[in-house]
């Protein structure tokens, strides 16, 4: 008899998106004039910028030409992808191979199938509220799982205290806080790892949108970090990949725990479970280290972040606190008159017809907070503040 695995038992379901779309959903049925504002969206709305579209049919043409046809590609990417990354690592002082870096499908894949290289009596420490997929896959995996509180006292940026972990989640620029570590945090990070035999598994799907330059992009800024840390970063934020799906690892060879060098083992896994990204896809990324391809995905960045302003000016202007929306397009804000998450959704549903994330869905220590997200339209988004402004 097959059985299945238990831990999948083990996690809980998720009705926060369901619930959201419900709510709103109900609200425009008993209020069919009204249109609701979402600024609850986790996902980018603007097209692609034509420099990424050319190279993409360039690609596409490539497929139907003898000479220029591409069957299966390398498991871990192509090098004129991975060679553009480490160009980019250069240009912040960090040398890596072109095989410390692996490209994907996406990181949210990577981000759940790295905990293949490690053992399920490992101890994992994950900040609350998080980015679920972290919890998820090592509920999966049956692993004992720390939560660090982050809070207002912290300033929504946990750092390390004594008690041990293995296997560290961050995420800076974070999802859902917006908060980002400074240096001297990300410091105390890799000590702490460094001390504990532990590694980092840094999620930097935002750090594009840092706009305080004393902010580190990476955490391989920090000295050590090559020793304890992997990093995910991801074209679907910085560069409006979420649908054509295209991200990156990177797992320095100095990364040595039992005696084996994690590079090896990332390898191994991808190779024997990843066919590889689609070239189409990597072509198409490529296109976003040229010039004109950072000209072009920093305006869109750039045009988030002025909706993220519009945001935090109000919240500003009422003496709300918040965190984020600076260096990320994410705002994170305390619900007013100690109202719980779920109150102020309903509040700001029925009084101003916009639509949030109640901050409840990423924690315990989200409760009585909110997400707004930067990624909409500016026009619908000066329209919600407007509307915010009267409610507020
Ligand atoms: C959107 C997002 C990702 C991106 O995942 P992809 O699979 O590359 O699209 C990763 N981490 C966080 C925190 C995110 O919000």
């Amino acid at each position: 008899m097959a059985n299945i695995n238990k831990n999948f038992l083990n996690l809980k379901e998720s009705y926060l998106f369901y619930e959201i779309a419900n709510r709103i959903s109900e609200h425009s049925r008993s209020n069919p004039d009204v249109k609701v504002i979402k600024l609850g969206i986790g996902d980018v709305t603007l097209p692609l910028p034509s420099v990424i579209i050319t190279e993409l049919n360039k690609a596409v043409q490539d497929m139907a030409d003898v000479t220029t046809f591409k069957g299966y590609g390398p498991e871990i990417g192509h090098s004129f992808l991975r060679e553009e990354i480490r160009k980019e690592y250069q240009n912040k002082g960090i040398q890596f191979d072109i095989d410390e870096i692996f490209i994907s499908d996406g990181i949210n894949s990577d981000i759940a199938n790295i905990t293949d290289l490690f053992s399920s009596d490992n101890i994992v420490l994950i900040p609350d509220p998080v980015y679920p997929v972290y919890n998820d896959s090592n509920v999966m995996n049956g692993r004992t799982i720390k939560y660090m509180d982050s809070n207002e006292s912290n300033g929504f940026l946990p750092i390390p205290t004594n008690e041990h972990a293995d296997m560290i989640y961050l995420c800076s620029p974070n999802n859902p806080t917006g908060s980002a570590y400074t240096k001297e945090q990300l410091r105390k990070w890799v000590d702490y790892a460094l001390d504990n035999n532990a590694v980092i598994l840094c999620d930097s799907a935002y750090s594009s949108y840092i706009s305080d330059d004393s902010l580190p992009h990476s955490i391989f800024e920090i000295e050590g970090a090559k020793k304890c840390a992997i990093e995910f970063c991801s074209f679907s934020k910085s560069a409006g990949f979420t649908g054509l799906r295209c991200g990156y690892t990177i797992v320095p060879k100095e990364l040595v725990i039992d005696n084996v060098s994690l590079n090896k083992l990332w390898l191994r896994r991808q190779t024997t479970k990843f066919n590889g990204a689609s070239y189409i896809i990597q072509k198409g990324a490529v296109a976003t280290f040229t010039e004109e391809g950072k000209k072009a995905t920093k305006e869109m960045i750039d045009y988030y972040m002025r909706n993220a302003k519009l945001i935090t000016d109000l919240l500003k202007e009422k003496n709300i606190y918040h965190v984020g929306g600076v260096n990320a397009p994410y705002i994170w804000l305390k619900c007013p008159h100690n109202m719980d998450s779920w109150k102020f959704f309903d509040y700001l549903l029925k009084e101003a017809h916009v639509a949030g994330t109640p901050g409840s869905g990423f924690g315990k220590n989200g409760e009585g907070y909110f997400r707004l997200t930067a990624f909409g339209n500016s026009d619908s988004v000066k329209e919600a503040v407007e509307r915010l402004r009267k409610v507020l």
